[in-house]
């Protein structure tokens, strides 16, 4: 099928009567979230990075305590990196929350803590992508910016009969220059939360709920029955799988040896028991490794329950094993001996955290 213009898309669309209808809805049925109780760019900023991958049921908790623990951008940019990671502890990709303490450090040095309404300004912050700039811009300073996410991609894409594949960066741009002409300017706070909230609540992925739609008269995809088939997405790349022994080494004074990932990559600079990927090496071989790393002697080895996680791209099987040394006398610089309790004041990857549970 030919792809068509944003004029050629939007050719029979009345926008009036769409925004009208789309920002009555959103007005009577918007949830009552954390986020919205008041226009705190601060707090809709944290929440959209939040939100990014992470289900709105899931946000709430995490949302409340990080905002309890670091309620203005100065707070967060003064906070340890350590209380910051162990805050989202759980919510994954790490990155969001460093890249968020960047940015409000950022926003202290340059703009005296106040979250900059000047669209450049904002866009320069770190990890404040188009989507999050635009929920920022017109959600917190009722500025008439697109903000296009795959909720949003869906929506339109069955509401125009879009075909175009919204895995692809420049599908997004076709769904941004759409949103800039259709927006209601008067209000593009509700209008941009209405299509984000149909998303989540009427035209959910498998079966929306066309029946109780508000924009139902205006949606070719409903017109033609052809909800199912939209929007056109290509499939992802199936991801990696790496397999790894996992150790939970324990000296003769029951302290467990745990260590900090480097402070680059995936979950930079968080907390694990020592892992070595599997390949080529038989589990044989592993009391003499630990041994000559450690300069100790195994006691005991006990085999726990495998875990398994699924990151996006990759995902870790990890063969668990608790072995007792008679002592440790050489750690590296990155290691530490914690006693179990002590465990839970340092940030954990899921993964482990599952294994810190097992060990309960
Ligand atoms: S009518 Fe159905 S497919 Fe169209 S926007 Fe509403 S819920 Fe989505």
């Amino acid at each position: 099928m030919k792809n068509l213009s944003t004029k050629e898309y939007l050719d029979t669309f009345n926008k009036g009567a769409f925004q009208v209808s789309l920002i009555n809805w959103f007005k009577s049925s918007q949830r009552t979230l954390p986020w919205r109780a008041d226009k705190d760019p601060y707090k809709i900023w944290v929440s959209e990075i939040m939100l990014q991958q992470t289900q709105v049921d899931t946000v709430i908790p995490y949302f409340n305590n990080f905002i309890e623990q670091f309620p203005t951008p100065i707070a967060l940019a003064e906070a340890e990196e350590q209380d910051v990671l162990k805050a989202w502890e759980g919510l994954g990709y790490y990155s969001r929350a460093r890249n968020l303490q960047a940015a409000v450090r950022e926003v202290k040095e340059s703009y005296h803590g106040k979250v900059p309404e000047d669209k450049d300004q904002l866009s320069a912050l770190k990890g404040i992508g188009p989507y999050t700039l635009g929920a920022i811009m017109s959600i917190a300073f009722e500025q008439a910016e697109p903000a296009v996410d795959g909720n949003v991609m869906r929506v339109l894409a069955r509401i125009l009969n879009i075909n175009e594949d919204i895995a692809k960066p420049r599908t997004r741009k076709l769904f941004e220059l759409i949103v800039r002409e259709i927006i209601a300017s008067h209000d593009p706070s509700s209008f941009n939360q209405g299509l984000m909230e149909l998303g989540a609540l009427v035209c959910r992925p498998k079966n929306p709920k066309c029946d109780h739609c508000p924009v139902q008269e205006y949606c070719q995809a409903n017109t033609l029955a052809i909800q199912g088939m939209l929007p056109v997405k290509t499939k992802a790349k199936k991801q990696k799988k790496l397999s790894y022994y996992t150790f939970v080494i324990e000296n003769n004074k029951g302290e467990l040896l745990v260590e900090k990932r480097p402070d680059n990559g995936l979950l930079a600079s968080l907390w694990q028991f020592p892992m070595i990927e599997t390949k080529g090496v038989d589990m044989n071989m592993i009391p003499a490794f630990i041994e000559a790393t450690f300069h100790t002697n195994v006691l005991t080895i006990k085999q726990l329950a495998p875990v398994r996680h699924v990151f996006s791209h990759l995902i870790w099987q990890m063969d668990v094993y608790a072995i007792k040394v008679d002592q440790l006398p050489q750690i590296a610089a990155n290691q530490l001996m914690l006693i179990s309790n002590q465990l839970s004041d340092y940030p954990f990857p899921v993964p482990h955290q599952r294994i810190i549970n097992m060990l309960v």
